[in-house]
């Protein structure tokens, strides 16, 4: 899952990125409003986080017009304390949720995970396919309850198929989802990941879709 986190305060900014990358999420980065919005424009984002009180162009403006334009990320929007007209503005111009400031990482990295499941039709923060489970909260996948000892890119691959059961997932659509911006992409080192997941998985959960992609099949 990739994500966009937009905060001009350079002190908050690292301090996010550090949080959302360290939960397993390709983060990308925008100190301004207008860079912010262009990145959400051409970039496909799971999630991101705004800050409102951005340079060059405010988050409410930049929310407005990425949702009149039909960007339908979930969005979740930071807000200054006391600042309860920000958040009716906030979900009027199309935020999914809110944080005030200050907030503990622990509560971002929860509403993250509530918006990115929910905008999939999840109900629940651990993912069920068949014999498979994935903890969105631990990272930790299991097989028939038998945990599965997973790379950081293993668990990633895992989350976004676990995301997107049943559905054809092509090889571009995982590197756009997996890898943050300046990231060496490679789509080879996709299949390779795809690969290691095969064999610590019960055989036929990832199918090849000739030159379409991977699906996760929920088996019956
Ligand atoms: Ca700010």
């Amino acid at each position: 899952m990739r994500v966009l986190l937009v905060e001009d305060d350079p002190m908050l900014q690292a301090q996010l990125a550090e949080g959302v990358r360290s939960a397993g999420y390709a983060v990308d980065l925008a100190s301004n409003g207008i860079d912010a919005h262009f990145m959400g424009d051409t970039e496909p984002y799971d999630a991101v986080v705004l800050d409102l009180g951005l340079p060059q162009m405010d988050g409410i403006s930049v929310l407005r017009k990425w949702r009149s334009t039909a960007r339908k990320m979930p969005v979740l929007i930071l807000t200054a304390r006391d600042g309860w007209h920000e958040k009716v503005a906030g979900i009027d111009a199309g935020a999914d949720d809110y944080l005030t400031k200050p907030f503990h990482m622990e509560e971002l990295l929860a509403r993250l995970r509530a918006l990115i499941r929910r905008a999939h039709g999840h109900a629940s923060a651990e993912l069920v396919c068949g014999p498979l489970t994935l903890d969105t909260r631990n990272q930790r996948a299991a097989v028939a309850g038998q945990a599965l000892a997973l790379t950081s890119h293993e668990y990633r691959v895992l989350a976004y198929l676990m995301h997107h059961p049943d559905q054809i997932i092509s090889r571009h659509d995982l590197v756009e989802h997996l890898y943050a911006q300046d990231f060496d992409r490679d789509s080879n080192t996709i299949e390779v990941f795809i690969g290691r997941l095969r064999k610590k998985l019960p055989p036929g959960l990832i199918e090849t879709v000739r030159g379409l992609g991977y699906r996760l099949t929920t088996p019956p």
